[in-house]
């Protein structure tokens, strides 16, 4: 994982969510509806309405902004020789033993982001 993949996807999210219906977004049984009606019928499940509801566009701002401060803090903290993460004197390479924890989170968000878009490696931004 890398700081780029994190942009990439807090650009990606700002992208997507520009063009979704209106928010809020709320489930009623299977129908998902927004301020100007209708937006999706979960064929499958409620739980399918009523996560859509929660993550609407609206957690796109949010997200993106929270990725993009975990970017800055790599950014800041980790150096780009060694990947060794000043924080915590570890390091950010995944099969390090030594291995840097602190941006596990926003990593796995970022690159479940990447992955559901299809891009495999980080467009650039
Ligand atoms: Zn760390």
């Amino acid at each position: 994982m890398s700081r780029e993949k994190m942009q990439a996807a807090a650009k990606i999210l700002r992208e997507v969510a520009a063009g979704t219906s209106p928010v809020p977004w709320k489930a009623s049984g299977n129908h998902l509806d927004g301020p100007k009606g209708a937006v999706a019928i979960a064929y499958q499940c409620f739980a399918d309405a009523r996560w859509m509801m929660l993550v609407d566009s609206g957690l796109a701002e949010p997200l993106a902004n929270w990725l993009e401060d975990a970017a800055d803090t790599w950014r800041q903290q980790v150096r780009e020789s060694d990947g060794k993460h000043e924080e915590c004197g570890g390091r950010v390479n995944d099969d390090d033993p030594d291995r840097c924890w602190c941006f596990e989170y926003p990593s796995a968000a970022a690159q479940h982001i990447l992955d559901r878009a299809g891009r495999a490696e980080p467009a650039p931004v």
